[in-house]
């Protein structure tokens, strides 16, 4: 399946970098753990770092109902980003340093999530996106704390990917001209060994799906 770009999601600086298979925007998606959201408010725009978790081409952000922004996004024209940093490209000339990633844009209208077994799917989408195996896990959220939880939806129906790969793109004469180290350094990240809780008691042992997190990428 592909990504039908619109007007506004048509990539126009380096369209030979845009990706438009729906898959690929699944795949930025669903590696990054936050994303960040633009609304405007009060006539200027905002953009807020969240975390966010994807249920086929829904995506959803929560939040405290009492978030400036996550109010001022109900029902609003919000755009989405989300962004994995891959390299630093270092060039023969500053003008050229550049970074490889893969990036996602998603532009529509945030749609209030108010019915309650859609409000617990999406926090559970939400959760699980962040924390694997957490919704199983821990205690689920009281109507108190449902109620202190406003929860958006955002369709993926427009959206787009972007992709640098590769290496530095330096003009023929600073290649001929030799001599200044060009490349890629990689940016990786990762989880490290978990770290208890200062007051776990001693009945709480590590789960699996912590452990299990941290050593696969350590
Ligand atoms: C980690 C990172 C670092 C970057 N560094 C720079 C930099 O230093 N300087 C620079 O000029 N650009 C940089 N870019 C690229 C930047 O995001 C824009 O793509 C570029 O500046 C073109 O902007 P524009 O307004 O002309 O986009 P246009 O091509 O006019 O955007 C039109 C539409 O294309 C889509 N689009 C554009 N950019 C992206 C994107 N990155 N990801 C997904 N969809 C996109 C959106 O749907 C957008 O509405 C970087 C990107 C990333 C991810």
């Amino acid at each position: 399946m592909t990504l039908s770009p619109t007007a506004r999601s048509t990539l126009r600086r380096l369209p030979d970098r845009a990706r438009t298979d729906r898959a690929e925007l699944y795949a930025v998606l669903d590696e990054a753990l936050i994303c960040h959201f633009a609304v405007v408010l009060d006539g200027a725009p905002r953009v807020m770092p969240t975390g966010f978790g994807r249920d086929r081409d829904t995506l959803y952000l929560h939040g405290s109902s009492g978030a400036t922004s996550l109010r001022a996004a109900a029902g609003a024209p919000i755009c989405v980003t989300v962004t994995l940093l891959d390299g630093v490209v270092y060039a023969r000339s500053v003008f050229h340093h550049s970074m490889n990633y893969r990036s996602a844009m998603v532009h529509g209208r945030a749609r209030p999530v108010v019915e309650e077994q859609e409000r617990l799917h999406a926090l559970r989408v939400i959760v699980e996106h962040l924390a694997p195996g957490s919704w199983t896990h821990a205690r689920h959220p009281t109507r108190k704390e449902l109620a202190a939880t406003a929860v958006l939806a955002l369709d993926l129906a427009e959206a787009s990917v972007k992709v640098r790969t590769g290496p530095p793109k330096d003009d023929e004469p600073d290649v001929q001209a030799g001599g200044r180290w060009a490349g890629v350094l990689p940016v990786r990240s990762g989880f490290g060994p978990a770290v208890p809780c200062p007051l776990l008691r001693s009945d709480a042992t590590l789960p699996e799906h912590v452990a299990g997190r941290g050593a696969a990428c350590t």
